[in-house]
């Protein structure tokens, strides 16, 4: 085994790496970048070694620096975690020709299924099913129509090089080819630097799932049974569970069987994950292999028990697995939530800056549910423009789907994060969604349920109660606090009556306390809307996070101070709270509404950013849907166009100037 390993990475999947490595007795050495000196990662490992200025390209991606580290620190092995190097077969021959060792396949099988083309004659080779389709390169248009035409529409171009969600584009017809292929070359070109694309058939509607293989060097293959990724945001996974609630046991095995097929037809080892689409009637499709480690292997580590990094480690270093075929059982479900920096009501637009507050929940046991957070921040880190906003992977395990989709709600709820914008809001929200919870989803369930975007979402009856009692807890606790630490001074609420008024956004909800005390703990029954509600809870004044029972049900909220009131969220709820006496509530009606301003006549700066161009002249006549300008941020271009068709008045903005959010970048006459 070894002594001493590298991994070549950042974020939380080091910090992931580390710890398994430590369980292994394995010194471990961090590389890092200059924006991340003081990161979790590097703090972690028992040595770091810096590998340049923030960019990826001057940095993480640059192989000889890798290769530079492990001689100066002796690492004999090097962990690439996902993303960076993790598939680029020359980094694995660069390694080798030091006599490191790559955690991770060899070379030949990362550059067969690196490919898509090529992986997927390799998968056709070895019997897998394919997405139907043409297995070669498209040189123009009129091929691709021809093709097109050959499989029936609709169809999907994309890039043979493509990854992380990017260079695919579905034609519903054959002037929809014709139109997009060009673009898709060159987007394949300016994306990937690899301008080949190939057609396949669009599978409408199908749901993603993934087998996860472990292979060592001695031909041993196994697969680890399935991961469900369907809940999807522009093709990429944002919440994944296994196992998959659509699977049977014959498509399971058959579906694993043809994975360690292709794994075979490679020379596969290590843990590597063959992607398929399945229609509604359980066909499955090849798609993809990745050989590497994915984001989402935590969910199969938790119904199988297996230690993904720690079979890669020993795989790297000669060893045989320690279990055949038979002996993997898949035992409860577990789900995965990636907590991204990006602002779900801004239509998740990366979001940066420090987290002023980052309180995860506690990991380990919860009730009958296991509560697992992977993360690579800390309070005061920063989320920088440079890299993946990736904050945590938060993960459940329970016996049951509803168990752990019901653990993953609670904990989301509890999930604190200040400074940026993230979201956790949403991810509560689709906790809740009757048609998550019942299993049935597909890759378009998102842009199916929220086509315009992720909206606040409006509490119900039932949810408009509890979070009045809630809101109530919290203010007669802090008033009595305040009453016997000061007792001079008037208190902003009287603790002992009993008749109170709250305001939740623009409704008031009355509520009659009954009997109970005020104390820390709180416990009180209180009557809201005819249902009379026992509320227990030990929140004290200052606690972002307020947990306890109402009637049955155990309740984790979120809650902070406002001016003249609080902020709640739950479920993806987020609504402003005033405790109030009913003659206070009388006169609050009476107080004007003050309305939001009027931001239709101005384009405002969606994020911080960079303006590139302004694309319009003062006095322009604009049809909806032209360019007014661009915007740069997180290494993102960002075209902003007319909502409406308008004119032009006066434009603030200037090219290669520095905005903040909101910023007025012009004005329409
Ligand atoms: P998974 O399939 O493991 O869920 P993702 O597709 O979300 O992974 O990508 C994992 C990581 O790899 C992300 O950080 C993503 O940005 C990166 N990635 C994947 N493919 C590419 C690619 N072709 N080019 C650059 N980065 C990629
Ligand atoms: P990437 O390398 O970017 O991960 P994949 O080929 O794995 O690319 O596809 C990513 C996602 O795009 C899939 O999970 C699926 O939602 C969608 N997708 C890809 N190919 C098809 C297809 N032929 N039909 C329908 N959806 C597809
Ligand atoms: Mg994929």
């Amino acid at each position: 085994m070894f002594d001493k390993i590298l991994i070549a990475n950042r974020g939380e999947i080091a910090c992931r790496v580390i710890k398994t490595a430590r369980r292994m007795g394995i010194a471990t050495v961090a590389v890092y970048s200059d924006a991340d000196r003081d990161a979790l990662h590097v703090e972690m490992a028992d040595e770091a070694i810096h590998i340049g200025p923030a960019a990826a390209g001057e940095s993480y991606l640059v192989a000889e620096k890798i290769v530079d580290a492990c001689r100066k620190t002796g690492a004999q092995a090097v962990h690439p975690g996902y993303g960076f190097l993790s598939e680029r077969a020359s980094f694995c021959e660069a390694l080798e020709r030091e006599g490191i060792i790559f955690i991770g396949p060899k070379p030949k099988a990362i550059r067969a299924m690196g490919d898509k083309i090529e992986s997927k004659k390799f998968a056709n080779a070895a019997k897998v099913s394919t997405v139907p389709g043409h297995l070669g390169v498209i040189d123009d248009a009129e091929q691709a129509e021809t093709i097109a035409d050959a499989i029936g529409y609709p169809v999907m171009i994309k890039a043979s090089a493509g990854g992380g969600g990017k260079g695919m584009r579905i034609a519903w017809s054959r002037q929809e080819v014709r139109d997009g292929f060009d673009r898709a070359r060159s987007e394949a070109q300016n994306s990937f630097g690899d301008d080949r694309v190939f057609i396949e058939k669009y599978i409408v509607d199908p749901r993603h799932i993934e087998i996860q293989i472990l292979a060592d060097a001695h031909g041993n293959i196994v697969y680890l049974g399935e991961r469900e990724c369907s809940i999807q945001r522009r093709n990429q996974k944002v919440a994944e569970e296994a196992p998959s609630p659509f699977l049977d046991e014959a498509t399971r095995a058959a579906m694993g069987e043809q994975s360690v097929a292709l794994a075979r037809a490679v020379d596969y080892q290590s843990a590597g994950t063959v992607e398929f689409i399945v229609d509604r009637d359980r066909n499955f499709y090849f798609l993809e292999m990745n050989t590497r480690l994915q984001v989402e292997h935590p969910v199969t580590e938790l119904v199988t028990g297996i230690d993904l990094v720690e079979q890669m480690i020993r795989v790297a270093a000669g060893e045989r697995l320690p279990f055949a075929q038979t002996d993997i059982t898949l035992n409860g479900w577990a789900v995965e939530s990636r907590i991204y920096a990006e602002d779900p009501y801004r239509n998740f637009l990366p979001s940066i800056g420090r987290l002023t507050r980052y309180r995860p929940p506690a990991e380990g046991k919860a009730g009958n549910a296991i509560i697992r957070n992977d993360t690579g921040v800390f309070e005061g880190a920063e989320i920088s423009m440079h890299y993946d906003p990736m904050i945590a992977k938060l993960c459940t395990w329970a016996p049951t789907r509803i168990e752990a989709i019901e653990a993953m709600g609670q904990a989301l709820d509890g999930f604190v994060v200040d400074g940026i914008e993230h979201n956790v809001p949403f991810l509560a929200a689709l906790m809740k969604h009757p048609r998550w919870r019942a299993g049935k989803i597909s890759t378009s369930f998102i842009a199916e349920e929220y086509p315009d975007g992720f909206a606040p979402v409006l509490p119900d009856a039932r949810q408009t109660a509890f979070l009045a009692a809630i809101a109530l807890s919290a203010s007669l606790i802090d008033a009595n606090r305040r009453e016997q630490f000061a007792d001079r001074l008037r208190p902003a609420t009287d603790p002992l009556r009993d008749l109170w008024s709250v305001r939740l956004g623009d409704e008031y909800i009355d509520v009659r306390l009954l009997d109970g005390l005020v104390t820390i703990p709180f416990d009180m029954e209180m009557e809201i809307s005819g249902e009379t509600l026992s509320v227990v809870t030990d929140w004290r004044p200052g606690d972002p996070v307020w947990h306890g029972k109402i009637g049955k049900q155990r309740i984790t909220a979120q809650l902070r101070p406002i001016l003249n009131g609080m902020r709640l969220d739950w479920q993806g709820l987020s609504v402003k709270a005033k405790v109030l006496t009913p003659r206070h509530a009388e006169l609050d009606r009476l107080m004007p509404v003050k309305l939001p301003p009027d931001t239709s006549k101005l384009l405002l700066c969606p994020m911080p950013g960079l303006v590139v161009s302004i694309s319009v002249v003062e006095g322009q006549q604009v049809k909806a849907g032209e360019t007014l300008a661009v915007v740069e941020a997180m290494k993102m271009e960002n075209v902003l166009r007319a909502e409406r068709d308008l004119t032009v008045g006066v434009i603030n903005a200037k090219p290669g100037e520095s905005l903040a959010v909101d910023a007025v970048i012009m004005e329409f006459a």
